[in-house]
């Protein structure tokens, strides 16, 4: 038997299979190295996530050309909308300009006011924290779930019961006394977060749900797709995810005089009138144009097909990776089936992590750490926050793999 690994940082994740991890000492980065050289294409760098568009991109954006229509109103923006709310099993979806504007606007909707504080997870992208900055509120960080790498509800309750006193428009933490207004769950790299009891203590609680789905279109938690598991959620369509429309977002909602007021406040709170210029109150210009909506109809139109191949990666990292020693490849939570965004590895701790990460650089292998924990971050150091063992040790510890659909054999 190898002795216990002296690696304390080690000890909490480990908890995901109820066993330790792997001591350190038999890890050795050089055969996973080997290992993703032969499952990566030999032409490198390979990126960590590369767009493919395979589909009837260019005759779109050629129509939106042809007919003038490129800006905020057009066909292809009504039809993404529609395609959309279609997909993700909702009543509305509402295109903008980006993710972080889709947060932005749902946390307003939501009640989010200046001086409330938001629940967010440590270990997310920072705009999920920023999104409540420009509301004029504060990130509340708490811990993540070994297994779904989110937010943990079973943590949260008790945390809750021990920082926050429930008050007339929802809990009061005891030590700021400021309103804690809302819960942003985020699916991280496309693995849902246990939604119905989180959902459930929520609602016991008072607190809005906000679904940050950023990366997290195609994935399904018991059945059901994200995006649809709270009242408001927010896709992204940036560059790197799972469809592209070089930039761009979606707010979704069943709630349709939600959808109204989230297209009126991100359109620049103008009432419809055919000449008039009548705005109601400061609004944004938030709105995604025709152009971008007409690459998201292509590429929507090529999901299905996307998820397969990502799957297929996700299967081939799982037989080639996880019998090596001290590598634990992240697989969907259960209960779920997740888009495998990015697909990631455990490894036994942060030296060993910066090993690959800098071998694999070498090799023009473009793997990445896990985001760097948000109190980390100097504009969010005095941030309230809970205890992070879990958030700690993953980011210690996870590595990205290249995840792109064309990577897929
Ligand atoms: C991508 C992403 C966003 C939003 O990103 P945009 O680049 O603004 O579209 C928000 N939260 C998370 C967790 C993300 O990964």
């Amino acid at each position: 038997m190898m002795p216990a690994s002296p690696d304390t940082d080690t000890m909490p994740v480990s908890s995901r299979d109820g066993g330790s991890a792997c001591p350190a000492s038999v890890f050795d980065p050089r055969v996973l190295i080997e290992a993703l050289k032969r499952l990566l294409p030999a032409s490198r760098p390979v990126g960590l996530h590369e767009p493919r568009f395979a589909g009837q991109e260019w005759a779109y954006l050629k129509d939106c050309l042809d007919t003038g229509w490129v800006s905020s109103v057009g066909a292809y923006v009504d039809r993404f909308e529609r395609s959309l709310a279609e997909r993700c099993g909702v009543a509305r979806a509402v295109a903008v300009v980006n993710g972080t504007a889709g947060l932005h606007i749902a946390l307003l909707l939501a009640g989010v006011t200046p001086g409330d504080e938001v629940l967010v997870p440590a270990l997310t992208f920072v705009a999920t924290a920023n999104a409540v900055s420009h509301c004029g509120a504060i990130p509340h960080f708490v811990d993540s779930h070994p297994q779904t790498l989110g937010l943990d509800p079973e943590s949260l309750g008790p945390y809750l019961r021990r920082v926050a006193v429930p008050g007339p428009d929802g809990p009061v933490n005891r030590n700021t006394g400021r309103r804690i207004a809302a819960v942003v769950p985020v699916h991280v790299f496309g693995h849902p977060v246990a939604m119905d009891p989180l959902n459930v203590l929520a609602a016991s609680w008072g607190l809005a749900v906000i679904e940050d789905a950023t990366e997290a279109l195609g994935s399904r938690y018991r059945g059901r797709p994200a995006g649809s598991l709270a009242r408001l959620a927010v896709l992204s369509f940036n560059g790197n995810k799972i469809i592209t429309t070089g930039g761009g977002g979606a707010i979704l909602t069943k709630d349709s005089a939600l959808a109204d007021a989230a297209r009126h406040l991100t359109t620049t709170a103008k009432r419809p009138h055919p000449w008039l210029f009548e705005h109601d109150q400061v609004g944004y210009n938030y709105r995604l144009p025709n152009l971008n909506a007409a690459v998201g109809c292509a590429q929507l139109e090529q999901l299905d097909g996307i998820l397969a191949a990502k799957r297929r990666l996700a299967q081939g990292y799982q037989q080639a990776l996880s019998g090596l020693p001290g590598v634990e490849v992240v697989a969907e939570p259960p209960d779920s089936d997740s888009n495998y965004w990015l697909n990631a590895v455990l490894l036994p701790n942060q030296s060993a992590r910066d090993l690959v990460l800098e071998a694999g650089h070498a090799e023009g292998m473009l793997l990445r750490p896990a985001w760097r924990l948000m109190p980390s971050l100097p504009m969010y150091a005095a941030c309230p926050r809970a205890p992070l063992p879990i958030a700690e040790a993953l980011e210690s510890r996870l590595v990205c793999l290249p995840s792109g659909a064309a990577l897929a054999s």
